[in-house]
């Protein structure tokens, strides 16, 4: 399972699983990059 995400910015995400992890991104996104929206899919593919 996903549960990490480093974002292009630096910042390191990480949640206790996925569905976590995407929410923790869409938050991160939502606050430092409100240009960008990605789907669940596409979080999920940049995670390890
Ligand atoms: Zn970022």
């Amino acid at each position: 399972m996903k549960k990490r995400l480093t974002c292009p910015c630096g910042e390191y995400l990480r949640g206790t699983d996925e569905d976590d992890l995407v929410e923790k991104v869409r938050h991160h996104l939502g606050e430092r990059h409100p240009d960008h929206d990605y789907s669940r899919d596409e979080i999920l593919f940049m995670a390890y």
